[in-house]
C-alpha cells in the first residue's frame, strides 16, 4: 500500500517535469529583451509637458520630499510663468505620485521608466531637459485615465495567464 502511494508521487513528479521539459521557456534575456510594466507604473522619473505647464509651482508645493525646484522669470506671450528651471532631485524621490496628482494643469505625469541608475547621486537630479516629455521618455497612465487606451500592454509574468499567475 505504502509503496504504491510512493510511486503516484514520483509519477506526478515526472509528469510535472516532463510538462515544464516541453514547454516554451519563459526567460526574458534583460536588458536586451524587456517586458512592458504596467499601463499605471510609477516609474522612477517623471514626465513633465513644457507647453502645458503654468509655473505655478503648485507640484513642488506638494512634494513632502522637496524634490522638485522651479524658478520662473517673466511670462510667455500666452500669459503663463516661463520657466527657467524644472529641476527633480529623482534619487530622493519615493515615487508617490502627490506631484502628478496635484498638478491642476496636466503638465506633470509619472514616467514607465524603470532603469534610471547613476554612479554620482548627483547625477540623478534631472534638468529641466531630462524631465521634459519626449520619444525615449513617455508618460505612464497613473492618474491619467486617459493614456489607458494608448500605454502598450503589460507583458509581465503576472499577466500572463497561462501560468496561472
Ligand atoms: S513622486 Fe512624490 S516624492 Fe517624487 S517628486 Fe513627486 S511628490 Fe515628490
Ligand atoms: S503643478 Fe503643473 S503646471 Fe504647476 S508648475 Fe507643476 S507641472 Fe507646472
Amino acid at each position: 500500500m505504502k509503496l504504491s502511494r510512493y510511486g503516484q508521487g514520483i509519477a506526478k513528479g515526472m509528469a510535472l517535469t516532463f510538462k515544464y521539459f516541453f514547454t516554451k521557456p519563459i526567460t526574458t534575456q534583460y536588458p536586451e529583451e524587456k517586458l512592458q510594466t504596467s499601463k499605471r507604473i510609477r516609474g522612477n522619473e517623471l514626465v513633465w509637458v513644457p507647453y502645458k505647464c503654468t509655473g505655478c509651482a503648485t507640484c513642488a508645493k506638494y512634494c513632502l520630499q522637496g524634490n522638485i525646484e522651479i524658478v520662473t522669470n517673466g511670462q510667455t506671450p500666452d500669459g503663463r510663468y516661463a520657466v527657467e528651471k524644472f529641476e527633480v532631485d529623482i534619487a530622493r524621490c519615493i515615487m508617490c505620485g502627490l506631484c502628478v496628482e496635484s498638478c491642476p494643469f496636466d503638465a506633470l505625469y509619472m514616467g514607465m521608466s524603470y532603469e534610471l541608475a547613476a554612479y554620482q547621486r548627483g547625477d540623478l537630479v534631472l534638468s529641466k531637459e531630462k524631465n521634459t516629455i519626449g520619444e525615449d521618455k513617455q508618460p505612464s497612465a497613473y492618474f491619467r485615465p486617459n493614456l489607458e487606451k494608448v500605454r502598450p500592454a503589460q507583458t509581465l509574468l503576472i499577466e500572463r495567464p497561462k501560468y496561472g499567475l
